[in-house]
C-alpha cells in the first residue's frame, strides 16, 4: 500500500501581479493582484503549489508571518489535506477561523491536494471522485468604462461566453440604470447578464435600485449589501423578489449553513479560499445541494475547476484572470468553457515573472 509523502517545509512568496483587467468596484479599486504564493515541499521532493489573493498589498507581511507559524507544527505530517484542515480547525477552535489565517490554513489545504495530485499524478478532480470536465463560465468584470470596454463585451460573447458579470453600485442610481442598459444591448438578449454591488448598499437602497433594474432580465444580482447582513440580504431578496447571489464571503461550511437558514440567497458561490479550502468547499457543497441552490466559483479559476467538477448542483464558473501573469500555463476559457488542468491542480509557476513581480 502507498503511503503519502510528509511534509518537509511550507515557503511563502509575495507577488503584486498586474491583472488582465484592473478590477473597478463600489467598494473599492483592485488594479493590481496582491497574491502570496505557497509551495508545499514534500520529503518525497513533489513540491505542491497554491496561491492566494491578499485583496491588499499591506496584508501580506501578515500572511507570510502567520504561513511560517502555522508551517512549524506541520513538519513530518503527512499531506493528507482534509485530515489537515479538520486537525486545524479543531487546534484554533478559541481564537476562531475567519480571517487571515483562515485563508492561510485554506491555501496550505489547497497546496496539500496539489502535492497529493501530483504524488499520484492524477487532477485534484480525480482525486475527488470525478475527472475534469468543461465547466460553462461567465466573463467576470468590474465596473465597465463605456465605450471604452465596448469592444472588449463583445470580444466576450464573440470567443463564446454565454454569461457575463459587470459591477454596479455608481455613486448615482441613473448611472447603474444607464450602464446595465448599454451592456444589455452590447451582449444581446440571448447573453446571460448578471450584476454585483459589491456590498455597497443598505437594503433600503438596495430595494429602489434593483427595482429599477427590472426590464433587463438579470441572471442574479451580487451582494447588494454588507455581505455579513444575511437579514438584509433576506429583506432585499423577499422585496424586490430578483435574484439574489451571495457566498464569496461565507467563511467556512458554517458560513454557509447560516446564510440558508436566514434564506439569504437564491445561489451559492463558494471562494475556495474562506469557505476553507476543498475540504471546506465539498461540506458546503453538501448543503447547497440539500438546499437545491446552484453553485458557483469565485476567482481562483484553476483549483476552483477541480472544485466544480464534482459540486453536485454546480452552476456557472466565474472566469476571472487574477494570477495569469505568474504561471506557465493559465487556464484559458475555450468556447466559454474552463476546464480544470493536472497533475494536482494544474499550476505550474512562471519563475521569471515571479521574478518579476516580487514585493
Ligand atoms: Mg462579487
Amino acid at each position: 500500500m502507498m503511503t503519502l509523502p510528509l511534509v518537509s517545509t511550507v515557503r511563502a512568496r509575495s507577488v503584486d501581479v498586474p491583472m488582465a483587467r484592473p478590477l473597478r468596484t463600489a467598494s473599492g479599486s483592485i488594479p493590481t493582484a496582491p497574491l502570496l504564493l505557497l509551495d508545499v515541499v514534500t520529503e518525497s521532493g513533489v513540491v505542491g503549489h497554491a496561491y492566494l489573493f491578499a485583496y491588499s498589498r499591506l496584508m501580506l507581511p501578515a500572511m507570510t508571518a502567520i504561513v511560517g507559524e502555522v508551517a512549524s507544527g506541520l513538519a513530518g505530517r503527512s499531506i493528507a489535506p482534509t485530515r489537515y484542515m479538520h486537525d486545524m480547525r479543531r487546534e484554533f477552535r478559541l481564537l476562531g477561523t475567519q480571517g487571515l489565517l483562515g485563508m492561510v490554513l485554506s491555501g496550505i489545504e489547497m497546496a496539500l491536494w496539489d502535492a497529493f495530485g501530483k504524488t499520484v499524478d492524477q487532477p485534484v478532480a480525480t482525486l475527488l471522485g470525478g475527472a475534469p470536465v468543461a465547466l460553462r463560465a461567465y466573463d467576470s468584470y468590474g465596473m465597465v468604462d463605456l465605450p471604452r470596454d465596448e469592444a472588449a463585451l463583445r470580444e466576450s460573447v464573440e470567443s463564446g461566453f454565454q454569461a457575463v458579470k459587470i459591477k454596479i453600485g455608481y455613486p448615482d442610481a441613473d448611472h447603474d440604470v444607464a450602464v446595465v442598459r448599454r451592456v444589455r444591448e452590447i451582449v444581446g438578449d440571448d447573453v446571460e447578464l448578471m450584476v454585483d454591488y459589491t456590498q455597497a448598499l443598505d437594503p433600503p437602497e438596495a430595494c429602489r435600485r434593483i427595482r429599477r433594474l427590472r426590464d433587463f432580465d438579470l441572471y442574479w444580482v451580487e451582494e447588494p449589501v454588507a455581505a455579513e447582513d444575511l437579514a438584509g440580504h433576506s429583506f432585499v431578496r423577499r422585496a424586490t423578489r430578483a435574484r439574489i447571489q451571495t457566498g464569496e464571503n461565507w467563511w467556512f461550511p458554517e458560513g454557509c449553513r447560516a446564510a440558508i437558514a436566514a434564506s439569504a440567497s437564491d445561489f451559492a458561490m463558494f471562494d475556495l479560499m474562506k469557505i476553507g479550502g476543498f475540504t471546506g468547499w465539498m461540506l458546503a457543497a453538501g448543503q447547497a445541494h440539500a438546499a437545491s441552490l446552484p453553485v458557483s466559483s469565485h476567482l481562483f479559476v484553476e483549483a476552483s475547476a477541480h472544485a466544480m467538477a464534482v459540486t453536485p448542483t454546480g452552476g456557472w464558473m466565474e472566469y476571472l484572470d487574477l494570477a495569469g501573469a505568474i504561471l506557465q500555463d493559465p487556464c484559458r476559457p475555450v468556447d466559454g468553457h474552463v476546464t480544470a488542468a493536472g497533475p494536482g491542480l494544474g499550476i505550474t509557476w512562471n519563475e521569471a515573472a515571479i521574478e518579476r513581480y516580487a514585493v
